[in-house]
């Protein structure tokens, strides 16, 4: 892990067809590079003929992306942090996963009874909030083999692709996929998976970037959203629903919000537009970080109205 990648060869390389419509007709719409940890490379981004999707093609093959994860990465961050693992039994858990939280609750009650699955769970902290407050049972899936990680104590991990593990039909409580499916090589097997497994009366509930937002149309191609090369798909509000109903789904809400704070993307998207894809050093960024929050704390308040970054749709299996 951390070994310095080089541009990866076109023979990594693999044209995609529109994952929404199948079209591969389709016109350029932006190069992205890897503007969070740096590393080497120029990737395109399309728009559908077709349909309209914003898409990466061509796309690295399944088994090369799996390099431009690694300890840097930003959901498995929580890797290094072992020595405030005492304190977070304590303490509960951070904001982020209180936000998640407090965004599910609003859809559904947990209970010991309850089944949760998180697909691509990361550091698995948002799991282990969940059996810490409601004693259900949690489940993770991530393609990286996290199990050894701390938080995942008493969760059910499985490495791998969701729509490729061994579920039940009708088995879930709730699903959730924090920024994941903007990540994902196959976005409607997923949903279909995910609409499966669900019992009729669960929910999913899925939150990625939201292409059709005010830091779009402020940082272009430097996006945090674009987050090349491992977003797959860029979702507007109408393609994500889309998504969502030709998959077995019924839409029980939107929000141009999500549980992720929309300020990382100002600051980010502000940082990236300087650095040009040499990556954000998150030590050294700390207190700009934290001043630039403070600066701007009156229009954070009303984040969620402003359409800043994020999106979270929530669904229900359709009867
Ligand atoms: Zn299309």
């Amino acid at each position: 892990m951390n070994t310095p990648l080089t541009e990866p060869t076109s023979d990594q390389f693999e044209d995609v067809n529109c994952y929404h419509c199948g079209e591969s007709a389709h016109t350029f719409l932006l190069t992205g590079q890897d503007d969070l940890t740096g590393k080497p490379g120029n990737f395109t981004y399309v728009t559908c003929d077709g349909c309209g999707l914003v898409y990466q093609t061509p796309r690295l093959k399944i088994e090369h992306i799996g390099d431009w994860y690694d300890d840097d990465y930003i959901a498995h961050r929580r890797k290094k942090n072992w020595g405030i693992l005492t304190k977070f039994y304590q303490r509960g858990m951070d904001k982020h996963d209180r936000e998640k939280d407090k965004l599910i609750s609003r859809y559904i009650t947990l209970n010991s009874d309850s089944r949760v699955l998180d697909v691509g769970s990361g550091s698995g902290s948002f799991l282990q909030r969940l059996r810490q407050q409601y004693n259900c049972s949690a489940g993770g899936i991530d393609f990286k083999d996290l199990s050894d990680l701390p938080f995942y104590e008493g969760v059910d991990f499985h490495q791998g692709l969701f729509y490729e593990a061994p579920h039940e039909d009708n088995s879930y409580d709730l699903v959730t996929m924090w920024h994941f499916l903007e990540h994902d090589y196959d976005p409607v097997q997923t949903l279909e998976t995910a609409a499966r497994t669900l019992k009729p009366d669960g929910r999913l509930v899925v939150e990625v970037p939201r292409l059709d937002c005010v830091t779009y149309k402020l940082f272009g191609n430097r996006w945090p959203g674009v987050q090349a090369p491992q977003h797959t798909v860029l979702y507007s509000k109408e393609m994500l629903t889309k998504f969502a109903e030709r998959s077995g789904l019924e839409v029980v809400d939107y929000l141009p919000w999500g549980a992720f704070p929309a300020y990382f993307y100002l600051f980010a998207g502000t940082v990236f537009l300087f650095f040009r894809g040499r990556g954000l050093n998150l030590q050294k960024a700390i207190y700009p970080y934290a001043l630039g929050q403070l600066l701007l704390s009156p229009i954070l308040l009303f984040e969620k109205r402003l359409n800043l970054s994020m999106q979270t749709i929530i669904c229900k299996p359709r009867s």
